[in-house]
């Protein structure tokens, strides 16, 4: 594989023309917009809408960044479409309450079908030999990948690889949790998704970041960036690079190379666009540690109690209101009601829970916190 070209270009506010003015420099960067688009193409972008929070919390791809990348391939001739697979709510209720639709509606940019799905071969298909994919992936001749800059309580970070999970509709991505329960087994089939639908580009909103408890209660850091590359290993790099963490703690990025899907080294990777080291925020509040690998568990399963991270509730915080609950992907419910009452906050059963951190991702309340046991950070496993 030779080297991967990332475009850095600093972006300090989500005003909609600076916001344009930004993603048309760093498409330009990479060669202009007609590498990405012919006229007359039906173009799908692929925003992270994990929930309909508003944009200001930074949990959802900003509405400026979608508009911005209509409004671009609109003056190319391609018609639009965009979507994702919330997490609990409805697509089109999620759509609505991130203010998204409203930014697609200026561009004629229509809302894809993420409800229903169809199968879809994977090229390399090690783990997964055909994927159900969102109808609106198979309607449209291309997808642009529009990740937010986030942690992620499970993969360390939600970049351009993990973004695409959102291309399995519905209850399947849960039926994943459960089938492929070890962060090496998931990365793999992220990275294995990825070259399954392949976007033609990436474009990372790090204007305003999610660092800490992401990927939704989180605290948010203006980062003042915008990332765009052809390529989501070297993509999902430079975020760690911003960061000041290594990529190789990234699972999705050392396997993704390991799969041909791009590259993670600097010395493979040429910037262009705005300096990355003005860029550079080590102050950014991330593990900086590899992600430890659940698979030993298998064969240790004492062990677990005493040095695997687990989420937990602050009860101060939660408000009874039982979505994390409806998260959980384990069929008998590693987290429920005690006696099935609201009285008090739900409680998890360990020994049950797979560690996936669904009901931390879901929970509206920042309620839910990854705590990791003195026994691992001694040894630090994380
Ligand atoms: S989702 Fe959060 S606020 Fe709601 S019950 Fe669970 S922990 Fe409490
Ligand atoms: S309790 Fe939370 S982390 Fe554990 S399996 Fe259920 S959703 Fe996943």
């Amino acid at each position: 594989m030779g080297q991967s070209i990332v475009a850095v270009v600093r972006c300090n506010d989500y005003t909609p023309e600076t916001v344009y003015d930004a993603i048309k420099r760093g498409v330009n960067l990479l060669g202009g917009v007609e590498r990405f688009t012919r006229s007359g193409e039906r173009i799908l972008l692929k925003p992270n809408i994990l929930a309909g929070d508003a944009p200001e919390k930074a949990v959802t791809t900003h509405p400026s960044v979608l508009a911005g990348c209509a409004r671009l391939l609109r003056e190319a001739g391609a018609r639009v479409t965009f979507g994702d697979s919330p997490g609990m709510e409805s697509a089109r209720s999620a759509v609505r309450k991130s203010g998204l639709q409203a930014a697609g509606e200026r561009y004629q940019a229509q809302v894809g079908d993420f409800s229903n799905g169809g199968p879809m071969t994977s090229p390399q298909g090690k783990l997964v030999k055909t994927f159900p994919i969102a109808q609106a992936v198979h309607d449209c001749d291309g997808m642009i990948n529009l990740p937010k800059m986030k942690t992620h309580g499970l993969t360390r970070i939600t970049g351009a690889i993990k973004n695409l999970f959102g291309c399995v509709p519905g209850q399947r991505k849960a039926l994943y949790h459960i089938q492929f329960q070890n962060i090496t087994d998931f990365s793999n089939l992220l990275v294995e998704l990825t070259q399954t639908v392949r976007p033609r580009l990436h474009v990372l909103d790090g204007v305003l970041a999610m660092e800490g408890n992401g990927p939704r209660s989180g605290d948010v850091r203006a980062m003042n960036v915008l990332v765009l590359s052809e390529d989501p290993v070297a993509l999902d790099a430079t975020f760690c690079h911003l960061v000041a963490m290594s990529p190789e703690f990234v699972p999705t990025t050392t396997l993704g190379h390991q799969a041909g899907l791009g590259n993670y080294q600097v010395d493979r990777i040429q910037y262009v666009g705005d300096d990355l080291d003005t860029l550079i925020q080590p102050e950014f509040k991330i593990i900086r540690k590899p992600v430890y690998d659940n698979a030993s568990y298998t064969y240790y399963r004492w062990l677990k109690r005493f040095v695997a991270s687990r989420p937990v509730i602050d009860r101060k915080l939660c408000t009874r209101c039982g979505l994390c609950i409806k998260a959980c992907p384990v069929p008998e419910k590693a987290i429920r009601f005690r006696d099935g009452q609201r009285g008090e906050p739900p409680v998890y059963d360990y020994n049950l829970c797979i560690r996936c951190y669904c009901c931390h991702e879901m929970c509206p309340h920042r309620a839910i916190h990854k705590k990791t046991p003195l026994l691992s950070k001694v040894l630090q496993l994380e």
